[in-house]
């Protein structure tokens, strides 16, 4: 006879212990103190996903230096509002954290936060325009008036001294560059979050808590259905509002809860790799992020670059990511999580979406196929100098890109983030990856914003002030006040 599995009441469920979960569940605290929160994680610590340090790119992202947030329009000139709503997003992230740092809610900003020149390099005559007309666009904005560009060699090679050490190509080169780009280590923040809302009374931490399933009870409330993948023990989470913050996970328990805003979704996967210098005076011989242009057919976050990055108190070189196709959604997941997430109402979107993205199709299968030399001699486009024996090959986080109906029925292929939410707003899930943890703030105060009516309150909308006074919208809008916000995220710098 089975056991009557045991009922652990909670206000706010929260899956997953990436950045997702660690701000709402920090923002939720922060905004109602009584209410109990839970969060349940599978793997024996949080952040050990796409959150940690070694398997994300660490860029705070911000539009300073990704080529792909500012695209050419047919008439030559370059869109950059996209740039402009990353960068807004970003200044929100800062500001959040400034408040937790300076309300000592979470360690010094060194932590998890270091100051590193943004830049992008490309080189051949039409990116070399590209670049000078993005740079014309963006460096008149408030956002961007710091961001410096050349063509010349010698500046450039006086930044980035390895890209130009024993150049020979005769193709124009250019750069840009802002000092105050920033590297996050956001698997340290997001233990830095949790460890801090978990001393709270009302919240709790579980570890090695799989969810296995959701389901709707007559009472409005959910059920989630939880195996203790140490101890096999089974228990219950019943929770008033529940958020999926998974990671690649997301999908399936989207599709186990069975609210209709989730049908047609489907998940693509595409796993990363870095090159990561093993040589530690080259490694000091480079300071910035620098990014460069996609090749025609490569998905957006497959633009190259070659990374100084600060992982917990030390330098470190990276350059990738090289995409490549795995079955498993997680990481750390199952060969079998493409298949499982495989329903009716996707799998046309899911074919449709293959047939319409048959050139980044191609553009993986080539991937996969590259070997150590082909990957270093990407790495040498940039770094002529590069050699084999300084590098070593490492699997970066699993991404699932998001596969939705259009307005035709037909499936395309996201490369953003999208929150799913119930009509109701008692149960939401993030699917997508980019730009990601940078605008993880943003993202869940739009969750906020669509699932609690008490959102519009005074008494949330003065907290909600305290923590994030300058709002991305806001600050697009009113772009001068820019200076006001970055004056209060000063502290991250310090
Ligand atoms: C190669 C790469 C480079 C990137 N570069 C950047 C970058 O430079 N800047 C940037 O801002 N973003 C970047 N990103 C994106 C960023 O890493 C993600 O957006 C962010 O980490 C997602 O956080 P999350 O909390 O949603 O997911 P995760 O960190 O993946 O956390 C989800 C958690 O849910 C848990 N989980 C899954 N299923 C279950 C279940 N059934 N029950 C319980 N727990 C479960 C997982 O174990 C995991 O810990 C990059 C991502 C990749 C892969």
């Amino acid at each position: 006879m089975s056991r009557k599995k045991e009922i652990i009441k909670t206000d706010y469920a929260l899956i997953g212990g990436g950045i997702m979960s660690a701000t709402l569940a920090t923002l939720l605290n922060q905004l109602e103190p009584d209410k109990t929160i839970t969060i349940l994680e599978r793997m024996p610590h949080v952040a050990l996903e796409s959150s940690s340090a070694w398997n994300n790119a660490g860029t705070g992202h911000a539009a300073l230096c990704e080529l792909n947030y500012t695209p050419q329009k047919e008439d030559g000139s370059v869109d950059i509002t996209k740039a402009l709503k990353i960068n807004s997003q970003f200044e929100e992230s800062k500001q959040f954290w400034s408040y937790l740092i300076k309300n000592k809610c979470i360690e010094k900003p060194k932590s998890f936060l270091n100051a590193i020149p943004h830049m992008s390099f490309v080189y051949g005559t039409d990116d070399v325009s590209f670049l000078r007309k993005r740079y014309e666009a963006m460096h008149v904005h408030p956002f961007f008036n710091s961001m410096k560009f050349s063509a010349d060699e010698s500046q450039i090679a006086e930044w980035i001294p390895l890209f130009l050490e024993n150049r020979t190509s005769k193709e124009p080169i250019a750069a840009t560059r802002i000092e105050n780009g920033c590297d996050v280590n956001f698997g340290s923040l997001t233990s830095n979050l949790i460890n801090f809302v978990k001393e709270k009374k009302n919240v709790s931490l579980k570890l090695a808590a799989h969810v296995e399933d959701i389901e709707r009870e007559d009472n409005g409330k959910w059920q989630l259905e939880v195996e203790n993948l140490e101890t096999k023990d089974e228990y219950i989470i019943e929770a008033d509002f529940v958020f999926i913050g998974a990671g690649g996970g997301t999908l399936e328990l989207l599709e186990d809860s069975d609210i209709d805003e989730a049908d047609g979704y489907g998940g693509f996967p595409v796993s990363g790799q870095w090159l990561v210098c093993k040589n530690e005076e080259l490694i000091h011989k480079h300071y910035a992020k620098v990014y460069g242009k996609a090749k025609v057919g490569a998905p957006p976050m497959s633009v190259p670059h070659l990374d100084t990055r600060r992982i917990n108190g030390e330098r470190s070189l990276f350059f990738g990511p090289f995409a490549g196709f795995s079955t498993k959604f997680l990481k750390n997941g199952s060969y079998l999580d493409l298949i499982k997430t495989i329903e009716i109402d996707n799998v046309f979107p899911m074919l449709a979406a293959g047939w319409h993205n048959r050139k980044l199709t191609k553009y993986l299968i080539d991937q996969v196929r590259l070997s150590f030399n082909d990957r270093m001699d990407a790495l040498r486009e940039y770094y002529p100098e590069a050699k084999n024996e300084d590098w070593e090959l490492k699997i970066a986080g699993q991404r699932v890109q998001v596969i939705k109906k259009d307005d035709e029925q037909v499936g395309i292929l996201g490369f953003g983030t999208e929150v799913v939410c119930s009509a109701d707003g008692t149960l939401s899930g993030l699917l997508g990856a980019s730009p990601g943890a940078s605008t993880a703030t943003s993202i869940m105060l739009d969750i906020l914003e669509r699932c609690f009516p008490q959102y519009h309150s005074p008494e949330w909308q003065a907290k909600l002030n305290e923590m994030v006074p300058y709002r991305a919208k806001d600050l697009r809008e009113n772009p001068e006040k820019v200076l006001d916000a970055r004056k209060l995220s000063a502290v991250l710098f310090e």
